[in-house]
This record gives C-alpha cells, sequence and structure tokens, in this order.
C-alpha cells in the first residue's frame, strides 16, 4: 500500500497567491467553468490526461467548499468516493486529510453495500481540494465569472448542431478559446436564495448567481431543455450553547478507515476524531412549522426538492406526530459550530431561533448563520451523451448539480467523468464510457443520461443492479486499469501498486482454489468448523472461506508454505470468497430481465398492494405510470432493480 505525504498547509496560499489575476495564454485545450466538487475534480482529471487546462471560479479561495454538510461518502456515496479515488481523483485523498470522523455505515450488513463516511473540518479540506489544484501540471487557475459562452451556429452539414469555440469573462474583452468547455456551476445558475419572506439572487450565501448570459446561451441560442430545483441548508449552531449531556453521544469508528486507495492511515489520528451527538424532533417542533408556514415563501414554491435530504418543513408536514432524529455534527477540529442535520429550514431567523429551542439539549442554543434555501436552473440531462458531452453543442460538457443531482460525490463523479472526456476531445481521442456493470459512476450517468429527473438525484446503492461486485473494496481493481490504459487520467505509480495488488490477489486465489479437498478432509483440518455435504464431496479453499467462522488467516495457518505470503490480503479474499455466488446470481438475474424485456404488465394490477418486496416510492411510480412492459418500467426514474426481479417474479408465477 503507498501512502503519500499529507501536504504542508502553507504551501497553498503561496501557489494561490501565484495563480489569481493572470492567465498565460488565451488558447486552452479544455476550459473548467467553476471550482466546486464537479469543477475541481474536471479540471484535475482533463490536466492528468494531458489538456492545458484553465479553472475559472468566481473566487479562488472557495474552492473545495462544502456548500452544505461537512462531510464525505456515506452509503452509496461512499462507492462514489472510492471510484473517484481509484481514477485518481481528489476527494478521497482529501478527505483522508480533512476527515475528523471516520465511520463505516451499514456494517451490519454484507461489506458490498458498506457505506464509507467521514465527517470534516471544512477549512481543512479547502486547503488539500486547493493545495492539489494548484500544483497540477498543466493546470492554471483564474479568479473570474464566465459572462458567455462562445459557440459557433449550426453546420448547415449538422443541422442543429454547435460548437464551443470558448468563453469570455465578465468586465473583458477579450475571449478565451477552447476546443472543450466543462460547465459546473451548481445551484449557481438563475440561483436565488430564499429566508423567511425574502428572496434575494445568490448561488449560496455570500456568492453572486451565475451571469444572465450563461443562462440565455443555454436556454436561447443552445435551445436546452431547462428545469427548476431547489434545495436547502440549516442553520449553523454555536456548539458552547448546546447542553450535549442531554443528546445521545455517537463515537467514530476506532481505527478510521482512509478513502484513499494510497492512504494505509488517516491525517487526523483514531484519539484526535471528535464525536457526533443525536437528538430528536418534539411536537414544539411541528407547532413552529405549521404556524409560520404563511412567513415561509421556499416552502410554498413549486421547484422539486431532495427528497432524501428534506427540510424539517417537508418532513413534519410529510409525516405528522412523528420524532425525527437531529444529528449535531463538529464542523472542524477547532471549530465553535455545529452543524445540525435534518434541520434544514428556510422561515425567518427569528423563527428559526424558536425552533431549534424546541429540541432537547438546544434549549438556549445561538445560531451563527441562519438556514437558507436556494432554488436554481439545472439542464434536463438527457440532452448529454455517456460522456456527459450536450448532444447538440460539440466540446460543451456539463457536470454536478447543474445536471439535476445533489451531493458532493455526485458531482465530483460526473465532473471527473466529464473533464476526462472532454479532455480527449480536445486532444483528438475518442470518448470512454463506464458502463453499469463495472461502476457506480457508470449507473449515475446512465440513469441521468437515458432516465432523467424530476427531483434532485442523489446515489444509492438499490440503484446498481450489480452492486455485489460494485464494491467498495474493489473498486481499484474495477478502474484503475481501465483510468491507466483506455482514459489516461491515473498515474502511473498508483497503476504500478493496482497491477501489483491485481497479481497478488489472482496468485491468491489460485493456491485457495489448488486447496482442493473432501469434505470429510477439511472437517479433519479445521475440526471446530461444522462442514456441510457428504464426505466424498470436494470443495476448494474458496468454498471453505464462505463459512461464517472460517477466515483467511485460519486457512493460512494451517496451508502456510501455500497461503502465509499472501496475508496482506486476507480481508479481500474473504470477501471475494463470500461474494462469488451473490455475484453469479445478480448476473442471471440481469440476464433474465434482459430477456423478458418485452413481457407485457397487466394494465389493472393495483400495485399500491402487490404482495411482494417493494418501497412505496416504487409503488407509486408504477400506480402513476403503469408501464405496459418490463422493458419500459426498467427506463422509469427512480425505479430499482430489485423492484423489477420482484414485478418479473410477480407476472410469471401469477400467469
Ligand atoms: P458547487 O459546489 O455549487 O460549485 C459551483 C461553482 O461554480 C462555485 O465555485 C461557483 O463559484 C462557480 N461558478 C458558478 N457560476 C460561475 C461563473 N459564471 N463563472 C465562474 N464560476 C462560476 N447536497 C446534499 O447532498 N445535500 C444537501 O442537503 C445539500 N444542501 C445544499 C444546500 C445549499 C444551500 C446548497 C448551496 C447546496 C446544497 N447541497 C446539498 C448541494 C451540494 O453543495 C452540491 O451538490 C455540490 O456542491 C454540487 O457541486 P457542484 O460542483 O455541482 O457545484
Amino acid at each position: 500500500m503507498l501512502t503519500k505525504r499529507f501536504p504542508p498547509v502553507q504551501s497553498f496560499l503561496l501557489l494561490v497567491s501565484r495563480s489569481v489575476g493572470h492567465i498565460a495564454r488565451q488558447q486552452y485545450d479544455v476550459v473548467v467553468v467553476g471550482g466546486g466538487h464537479a469543477g475541481t475534480e474536471a479540471a484535475a482529471a482533463a490536466a492528468r490526461v494531458g489538456a492545458e487546462t484553465l479553472l475559472v471560479t468566481q473566487k479562488i479561495h472557495t474552492i473545495g467548499a462544502l456548500s452544505c454538510n461537512p462531510s464525505l461518502g456515506g452509503v452509496g456515496k461512499g462507492q462514489l468516493v472510492k471510484e473517484i479515488d481509484a481514477l485518481d481523483g481528489l476527494c478521497g485523498r482529501a478527505g483522508d486529510y480533512a476527515g475528523i470522523h471516520f465511520s463505516i455505515l451499514n456494517r451490519k450488513k454484507g461489506p458490498a453495500v458498506w457505506g464509507p463516511r467521514a465527517q470534516l473540518d471544512r477549512q481543512r479540506y479547502r486547503e488539500f481540494i486547493q493545495s492539489e489544484l494548484l500544483s497540477t501540471p498543466r493546470l492554471t487557475v483564474l479568479e473570474g465569472s464566465v459572462e458567455e459562452l462562445l459557440v459557433t451556429e449550426p453546420n448547415p452539414e449538422e443541422p442543429g448542431k454547435h460548437q464551443v469555440t470558448g468563453i469570455r469573462l465578465v468586465n473583458c474583452d477579450h475571449p478565451i478559446s477552447a476546443s472543450s468547455v466543462v460547465l459546473t456551476t451548481g445551484t449557481f445558475l438563475s440561483g436565488s436564495l430564499f429566508v423567511g419572506q425574502t428572496t434575494s439572487p445568490g448561488g449560496r450565501i455570500g456568492d453572486a448567481p451565475s451571469s444572465a448570459g450563461l443562462s440565455h446561451t443555454l436556454r436561447e441560442r443552445l435551445k436546452l431543455k431547462i428545469g427548476r430545483l431547489r434545495t436547502g441548508t440549516p442553520p449553523r449552531i454555536v456548539k458552547d450553547s448546546v447542553d450535549l449531556s442531554l443528546t445521545k453521544l455517537h463515537p467514530p469508528d476506532s481505527h478510521p478507515t482512509p478513502f484513499s486507495f494510497l492512504n494505509s492511515r488517516t491525517n487526523c489520528k483514531p484519539e484526535e476524531q471528535l464525536p457526533c451527538y443525536l437528538t430528536y424532533t418534539t411536537p414544539g417542533v411541528e407547532r413552529v412549522v405549521r404556524e409560520s408556514f404563511h412567513l415561509n415563501c421556499h416552502i410554498q414554491q413549486d421547484a422539486k426538492g431532495p427528497r432524501y435530504c428534506p427540510s424539517i418543513e417537508s418532513r413534519v408536514l410529510r409525516f405528522p406526530g412523528r420524532q425525527h432524529q437531529v444529528w449535531l455534527e463538529p464542523e472542524g477540529l477547532n471549530s465553535d459550530l455545529l452543524y445540525p442535520q435534518g434541520l434544514s429550514m428556510t422561515m425567518p431567523p427569528d423563527i428559526q431561533l424558536r425552533l431549534i429551542r424546541e429540541i432537547p439539549g438546544m434549549h438556549r442554543a445561538e445560531i451563527h448563520t441562519p438556514g437558507y434555501g436556494v432554488q436554481y436552473d439545472f439542464v434536463c440531462p438527457t440532452q448529454l451523451s455517456p460522456a456527459l458531452q450536450v448532444k447538440s453543442t460539440q466540446g460543451l460538457f456539463l457536470a454536478g448539480q447543474i445536471n439535476g443531482t445533489t451531493g458532493y460525490e455526485e458531482a465530483a463523479a460526473q465532473g471527473l467523468w466529464a473533464g476526462a472526456n472532454a479532455a480527449r476531445r480536445a486532444l483528438s481521442t475518442p470518448p470512454v464510457a463506464l458502463s453499469r456493470t463495472e461502476s457506480y459512476i457508470g449507473v449515475l450517468i446512465d440513469d441521468l443520461v437515458s432516465r432523467g429527473v424530476t427531483e434532485p438525484y442523489r446515489m444509492f446503492t438499490s440503484r446498481a443492479e450489480f452492486r455485489a461486485s460494485l464494491r467498495p473494496d474493489n473498486a481499484d481493481l474495477r478502474l484503475t486499469l481501465k483510468g491507466f490504459e483506455e482514459v489516461g487520467c491515473v498515474s502511473s505509480l498508483r497503476y504500478q501498486e493496482v497491477v501489483r495488488v491485481r497479481n497478488s490477489l489472482q496468485d491468491a486465489q489460485t493456491a485457495l482454489r489448488a486447496l482442493t479437498l473432501s469434505a470429510a478432509k477439511w472437517k479433519e483440518t479445521l475440526p471446530s468448523i461444522l462442514i456441510s455435504g457428504t464426505k466424498s464431496t470436494t470443495m476448494t479453499g474458496m468454498d471453505i472461506m464462505r463459512y461464517k467462522d472460517v477466515s483467511f488467516e485460519m486457512l493460512a495457518n494451517v496451508f502456510p508454505e501455500q497461503l502465509s505470503s499472501f496475508m496482506e490480503f486476507s480481508q479481500r479474499l474473504q470477501i471475494e470468497a463470500v461474494y462469488k455466488p451473490h455475484c453469479d446470481t445478480q448476473r442471471k438475474e440481469i440476464e433474465r430481465i434482459q430477456k423478458e424485456e418485452n413481457m407485457s404488465l397487466p394494465q389493472d394490477v393495483d400495485y399500491l398492494s402487490l404482495p411482494v418486496p417493494m418501497s412505496q416510492e416504487v409503488r407509486e411510480i408504477l400506480d402513476r405510470v403503469r408501464p405496459s412492459t418490463l422493458g419500459a418500467a426498467t427506463r422509469l426514474e427512480g425505479i430499482t432493480p430489485a423492484a423489477i426481479v420482484s414485478l418479473l417474479n410477480y407476472v410469471q408465477f401469477t400467469g
């Protein structure tokens, strides 16, 4: 395992001052607009692929800013972070540098759906990303606001197809030319901020929205279909004003697990990690929400908000009488603030204060910064190719919240892929695609470009039909080799290390398979294990490792000559052995679905009470749309692969 030094923090300030205010040229291979989570990964990936790249962003000091929650990863999102890291992206290493509370979510379930997650120190996260970007070869960072996207009129030979030629900055007459432009403007496109009954233009608190010229080009010149979404953030709470003794302590994992394949440890020592705290809403919270409804513009608007990260207003109105969890999370190692996850709200600030004081532990709490909402334009992503290029405009790539997603990880994943493809286009190499069978990034992009979004899209493990094989532990094997050999976005150092790991794992599995003994012999060898099978059944070391109490270490003790040199990989080998049958079953199910694509679905079926395992959300979609075939059902936004299997079983077994 390689361990990279964590960067010295001082150096980044020097680099910032060197890069601000001037650019070396007026012509770049790739221009990336926006220095958020999508833009930073896009710019770094484009430069790694070999393109001369310019990142233009409104404020250099907000590069890598965490607009909302100070955390990275989680269930589904952690898989994305591991995959971004496998493609040599930044956010996994930044998480290892800035994390102050590491935990693996879903640990009681199997390793395929474990969710690596970390609470972050906001300041440290920004420092890492800025330091990395500003020292990336072939990458220039410029502070500025992009006023206009430069595009050609459609070529008569290709009706309807524009081509991007560059950008123009606000207050600057000289255009900057580029073969590819990646737009990653997040919540800034026609952004409006909401607190109580006040609305003001803005992309995020303290930041102006994107210029109207940019929206104009997308809407009027390129005639792209644009939608409107909303999200919100909670007030930040003064830590000393909260009585934490009235809340439940939630400690981090005692052995923090790094996100990055390159790191064997995290920057924060295990004992330096900070805890989180859990408290709950009370009936008083619901009362305040109801009483202040008429003073709260944001929740009265039509734009759709994030279903899985709803505001406290949406939660209490949707589920009246319920107690809701409120997590109090540290904002940094030395920060005086707490982030109350679950309390995103947009009522007037004095009412926000009344509301939080209804919560145990927060009766005397003080607000440092009130919560607020944001509404913004997004481009309907079905207008993009799998390379995230706008189909009707050559050279224009979109990534992140502008495509209707929510979350840092979703943005970063798209950014990396769009940046790599933008660079490949500029360097006249063909686009590359990731399939649903090899990665969560592939699932994310396929969902966006083939199904589109009607509400902010976030990743879940249930969206991936091949989740048994798309595990956090094997992201390196799935993507690093491809990233180096086909895409060109992975360093040779990382590649060499993954090749070493792959070869060792293959050798270890060969050795395990060569340990072929009869069940009787295995019983003799491992007397403490209850081994099933008749005396003559033969089993390999891989088969035996599927037994609950058998570990690789145990086998290596019995067969040291064959196995002891692979101890470094014991956990990975164990997971691989256990998951092999699940992967095979999943593959067969997918083949079954593909075979039955044209199967008709009965039109009188009552989806709301269908006696099969299916979430309420899926039932409601099927009930509303009533797809005529199984294939049509698979293409609906929000329908999970597991629901399709249930549907297929139901129709086949009821005739
Ligand atoms: P951003 O991180 O928004 O970055 C956009 C960047 O583009 C900024 O640096 C901006 O300065 C720059 N930019 C914009 N226009 C221009 C221009 N014309 N020229 C130059 N630069 C420009 N995510 C969740 O998962 N859960 C939540 O609950 C949640 N709540 C949120 C609440 C709020 C109020 C906000 C603002 C965001 C929230 N998010 C939430 C979303 C999360 O912050 C985003 O998903 C993520 O940051 C998107 O990354 P991005 O790179 O697409 O855009």
